[in-house]
């Protein structure tokens, strides 16, 4: 049984990472996606290869979620041109990593208006079309950063922290409409984020991770897929960790 047949699913920052990853695994369950980047050669390239084993599951569309009015214009376009979307989810996020002693104002705005404005901008932009949806669901994707904070990523930790009170709000503002909300919390996953740690860094993380392991790309879609699915019903509000087992 494919889960997600006849189910329409937005991936932002699905351009290459753990949101191509969740795209892809959508569309190997029957979705159609529409994959959301800034680039348009990223999300273009990862539609593509996501189209190449599933034929005409995926619609790139290149837009920068901090764009308010550009998100909304999303909206109404993804609709007219694959359908109502019933799966939101809200993966593109940047980091601007230093201490605060050198952080200017663009690294705390650039990454609060991406990680955290652009999932008010696309719930703002959904928030009626999933209302309407059979199984409606919004999955965002936070960071254990948010729960634990990290020395030079004050502006990420924020935005990662503001993303899960943002992810408990909807889902209790939503749960009356059977929207469910919830927030997957990424530890030490290997993508390009990841990829310009120094290997210093990643040592010092590796030694704070119990499975003693990073993580993939598609231990996270594993559990969003999961999320999406109708047997998550009746899970809203969560905010759950992977992250072998870095902030039990
Ligand atoms: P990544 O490899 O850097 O990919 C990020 C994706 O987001 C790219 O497709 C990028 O598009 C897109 N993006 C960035 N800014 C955007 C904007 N303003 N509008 C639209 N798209 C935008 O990142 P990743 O490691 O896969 O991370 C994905 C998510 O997981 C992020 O929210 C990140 O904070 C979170 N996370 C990751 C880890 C980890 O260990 N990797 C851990 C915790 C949380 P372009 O290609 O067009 O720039």
């Amino acid at each position: 049984m494919s889960r997600f047949a006849n189910k329409i699913a937005v991936v932002t920052g699905a351009g290459r990472g753990i949101g191509q990853e969740i795209a892809r695994k959508l569309a190997s369950e029957g979705a159609k996606v529409a994959v959301v980047s800034r680039s348009a050669s990223s999300c273009g390239k990862a539609a593509e290869e996501i189209n190449k084993e599933f034929p005409g599951s995926a619609t790139a569309y290149d837009v920068d979620v901090a764009d308010h009015q550009a998100v909304q214009d999303l909206a109404a376009r993804i609709t007219n041109e694959i359908g109502a979307p019933n799966i939101l989810i809200n993966n593109a996020g940047v980091t601007r990593d230093t201490l605060l002693m050198r952080m200017k104002e663009e690294d705390w705005d650039t990454v609060i208006d991406t990680n955290l404005k652009g999932a008010f901008n696309t719930v703002k932009g959904f928030m009626r079309t999933l209302m309407k949806a059979e199984d409606p669901r919004i999955i965002n994707i936070a960071s254990v950063i948010g729960l634990i904070g990290n020395a030079g990523q004050a502006n990420y930790s924020a935005s990662k922290a503001g993303l899960i009170g943002f992810t408990k709000a909807v889902a209790r503002e939503l749960a009356g409409r059977s929207v469910t909300c919830n927030a997957v919390a990424p530890g030490f996953i290997t993508t390009d984020m990841t990829d310009e740690l120094s290997d210093a860094v990643k040592e010092a993380v590796l030694a704070k991770i119990p499975l003693g392991t990073f993580g993939q790309t598609t231990d996270i879609a594993e559990l969003v897929a999961y999320l999406a699915s109708p047997a998550a019903r009746y899970i809203t509000g969560q905010v759950i960790a992977v992250d072998g087992g870095m902030t039990m």
